[in-house]
């Protein structure tokens, strides 16, 4: 069985101190692909560390995470990814998007910020991933003439309504299942469940959200088996078929993984 990470913080400091006991763990629970989005200036260098350590199975992503987006650097934080964009190959445009949870004062540099990440999705021809949080109308608001250009991405660990997640969707554009879907309150099953499979795919967000065994410890790769098996009791499929669908899904979204 082949399953592939969309979207992992493997480089964070929580895993200095068994980061390749992880990752071997990762690999026996059949992760073929781990997908790292970038935050800003101060993880590139684990994230890139990582990803030639590991070049087949870790594999990196450019952008800005709009937590990040302050008002002192973030032009400086953008040249800087713009630099690494035309030097290295990359895998996807991100993380990048709005996080009004966290600091609503920054909301117009992140669209901002947000809306030139986007152009670089058409100028270097690669996917986006989008991180929304409170903001899922803004962030589809800002995406949305840029999908009818051409843009395409996943709304990564996904929390809005079945509204949004057809309008995302419609666009052609992906949604990430994380171990929310695992929690018992969370109705992300019911949602995955009522959209076109074609556009699901999973992710743990490692360090983050750790799925029902682990929920509230820390997450890792290796339990995207267990987002994989909830994902199947609620599309009534197995878990080898519903790994094999969301395997094709991150290639076809993300071809250079
Ligand atoms: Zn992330």
């Amino acid at each position: 069985m082949e399953i592939i990470d969309t979207h992992a913080h493997l480089y964070s400091a929580e895993f200095d101190s068994d980061r390749d006991a992880m990752i071997e763990r990762a690999v026996k629970a059949g992760l073929t692909k781990i997908l790292m989005p970038n935050i800003d200036s101060e993880s590139i260098d684990g994230m890139m560390a990582l990803a030639e350590k590991y070049p087949e199975l870790c594999r990196p992503s450019m952008g800005l995470h709009p937590c990040s987006v302050q008002p002192e650097n973030w032009k400086a934080e953008l040249d800087l990814c713009y630099s690494w964009l035309r030097k290295h190959p990359f895998v996807a445009i991100g993380e990048c998007g709005m996080d009004l949870y966290w600091d609503q004062s920054t909301k117009e540099i992140q669209a901002e910020a947000l809306e030139i990440q986007c152009s670089w999705a058409l100028e270097f021809d690669l996917p986006m991933i989008i991180h929304s949080r409170n903001a899922t109308p803004e962030c589809i608001e800002i995406i949305r003439p840029w999908a009818k250009k051409g843009a395409k991405g996943v709304f990564h660990c996904f929390s809005g309504t079945l509204e949004e997640a057809l309008e995302i969707t419609s666009m052609g554009w992906y949604l990430g299942i994380g171990g929310v879907i695992t929690f018992k309150k969370s109705d992300l099953g019911s949602i995955a469940k009522q959209v076109d499979g074609k556009y699901l795919l999973l992710e743990t967000d490692a360090p983050y959200l750790a799925p029902v065994p682990y929920r509230g410890k820390r997450n890792e790769s290796s339990y995207l088996a267990y987002v994989n098996e909830t994902l199947g009791e609620h599309l009534l499929a197995g878990r080898r078929e519903i790994a094999k669908t969301t395997t094709d899904n991150a290639k076809r979204l993300f071809s250079g993984l």
